[in-house]
């Protein structure tokens, strides 16, 4: 087990290493066109960031099945970005090997009529994770720092009271979102804040890309040369939000995102470094239950068939699940994030 331990020691370091340029410091002035780099590759080279993704995808597949087994805490995932930094291919890479049971997704669209008729963070606070789930937000709450701000139209349509929209709205909105984020930190739910950080030159070649291929027209709106437009009123909100909700309980990470695939990388790291923190456990078993568990399996042995083995799972293809069983025999489960190969714990008979 100790040299699990170290392996996860050294692997966690190696991860922090990796996301500390990314990681808003609590309490600095962020202005993103002086402080971060959307081409910033860390040194990585493409075909070692493929590589280093494939690890991260089987790292998150564990650390999930862990996280709904443990049922203590959930994840919050905070995806916020321009237009066609890659949400939806980071949601779709980083999460495909996870087990869709235990994920949801939630992408914000202009608030309904309903929405609106509520408080601002309402319509996010429907749609939070369970205990043992990540929850991804695919734009957030932070649209009401972002969108909101650059185009105040919105703000109005929120019919706030006159106490509501006196002084500095957007700092006041701060201030709440980050007491939001505490309250649900305090409560057993990890905030994960990605954004993935484009290049004004990046847009410009991926709207292109979509106007030029048929299959993907379908991505690209007038909105979308709107909202560019305004680029400038952008990168102004965005920093200023960085700068005020990036926290010790809820920070936020500045994904360099003119590659795709190193912003794949970069927050597949961010979200297995979360789950590495969290360190979720399966349960383990008491000696009641352990109890239970001999004496449920005599009475299943002794109620096999003449001819027929009185414990047979282990010849048939349920014998690929060996190792639930190890457990439930009462031994320590592995390390999370612990190398295991299926070839360890198969019965060696077999
Ligand atoms: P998309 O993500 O491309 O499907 O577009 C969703 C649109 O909804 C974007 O233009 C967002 O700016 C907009 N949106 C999301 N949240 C809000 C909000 N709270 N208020 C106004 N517009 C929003
Ligand atoms: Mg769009």
């Amino acid at each position: 087990m100790a040299g699990a331990a170290n392996l996860d020691v050294t692997r966690r370091k190696r991860l922090e290493r990796f996301i500390a340029p990314f990681r808003v410091k609590p309490g600095s002035k962020v202005v993103l066109s002086r402080d971060f780099d959307p081409a910033f590759k860390a040194g990585v080279k493409k075909k070692e960031g493929v590589a280093l993704l494939a690890e991260g995808v089987r790292l998150l597949s564990e650390y999930q099945a862990r996280l709904a087994a443990q049922d203590t805490w959930g994840v919050l995932v905070v995806l916020q970005a321009l237009d066609a930094a890659g949400k939806d291919g980071t949601i779709r890479h980083v999460m495909s090997g996870v087990n869709p049971q235990g994920v949801s997704v939630h992408s914000f669209k202009v608030p309904s009529a309903e929405e609106r008729d509520h408080d601002y963070l309402w319509r996010y606070a429907q749609r939070l994770p369970a205990r043992g789930e990540i929850g991804i937000f695919n734009r957030s709450h932070y649209e009401e720092v972002l969108v909101v701000r650059v185009h105040p139209e919105n703000l109005e349509r929120q019919r706030l009271p006159p106490a509501a929209n006196q002084g500095d709205v957007w700092k006041r909105r701060y201030r709440e979102i980050n007491e939001w984020e505490h309250y649900l930190t305090d409560n057993g739910f990890r905030i994960v804040k990605l954004f993935l950080n484009l290049s004004r030159e990046e847009q410009r070649a991926r709207f292109l890309r979509r106007i030029d291929l048929p299959d993907h027209n379908w991505k690209f709106s007038d909105a979308d040369i709107r909202e560019r437009a305004r680029w400038d009123d952008y990168q102004v909100a965005f920093s200023q939000a960085l700068s005020h909700t990036s926290t010790k309980w809820a920070p936020w990470y500045v994904i360099p995102a003119d590659r795709k695939w190193f912003a794949r990388v970069g927050a597949a790291a961010v979200l297995v470094h979360t789950l590495m923190q969290i360190d979720p456990r399966f349960p383990t078993v008491t000696r009641r239950q352990r109890q239970a568990l001999r004496e449920a399996k005599q009475a299943l042995e002794a109620q096999a068939p003449d001819g027929a083995p009185a414990n047979g799972h282990k010849h048939s293809r349920h014998g690929a699940s060996a190792d639930e069983e190890q457990r439930s025999d009462g031994s320590a489960p592995p390390r999370a994030g612990a190398k295991r190969r299926a070839s360890e714990e198969l019965p060696s008979a077999s």
